[in-house]
């Protein structure tokens, strides 16, 4: 991997996905993984992007399957504050599970430079995997973080992994990995 090439696209890690309104565990053991991974990458100069669900309250078809969920300008809506954003990186808000539906993430990768993203963040069978397919089918190689996204059982976390490498030919990397190989 290209270090100049390549971009983080962190996924959800919001106060209602790791401790808010739909919490789980599993969001939140992920948190160091996560943070070694994005502080590691920082050093790098590979850009941080943060994809967070900023709900219309009343609009977003979403929300009345999910419930009430990570609302714009909310408290729910802010990335945790282990992981909260820092000079440098991006946020791009988004509105479906996919973070490039409707929104500048494209245009931004591509003023980036960068052909491949490595995605992590919740939930690996939903948003991730919704933002890897477009990710792929715009032509980025897709890397998955695998320590640093969960869903809300080990068997959603599992299907979503193998759907990842089976369909979008996806590099499955821990954290550790990916910051020994990005050169
Ligand atoms: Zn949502």
């Amino acid at each position: 991997m290209d270090k100049k090439k390549t971009a983080l696209i962190m996924v959800d890690m919001l106060n209602d996905f790791v401790t808010g309104a739909l919490k789980c565990d599993r969001g939140l053991a992920i948190v160091p993984h996560c943070k070694t991974l994005i502080e590691g990458l920082r050093e790098k100069g590979v850009p941080v992007i943060y994809s967070n669900d900023a709900h219309l309250k009343g609009v977003d078809h979403e929300l009345k399957f999910w419930g009430e969920h990570a609302i714009a300008g909310t408290k729910g809506a802010e990335v945790i504050p282990e992981l909260s954003p820092k000079e440098g990186d991006y946020v791009v808000d988004k509105r479906r599970y996919s973070g490039f539906f409707h929104t500048s993430l494209d245009l931004l990768l591509r003023e980036l430079g960068v052909d491949t993203v490595i995605l992590g963040g919740l939930h690996t069978h939903m948003c991730v995997r919704h933002t890897a397919a477009d990710a792929y089918m715009l032509g980025y190689n897709v890397v998955v973080a695998s320590d640093c996204t969960d869903s809300f059982t080990k068997e959603d976390y599992e299907y979503g992994i193998k759907y990842l490498k089976d369909t979008y030919g996806a590099t499955v990397l821990t954290s550790k990995e990916i910051l020994d190989t990005l050169n």
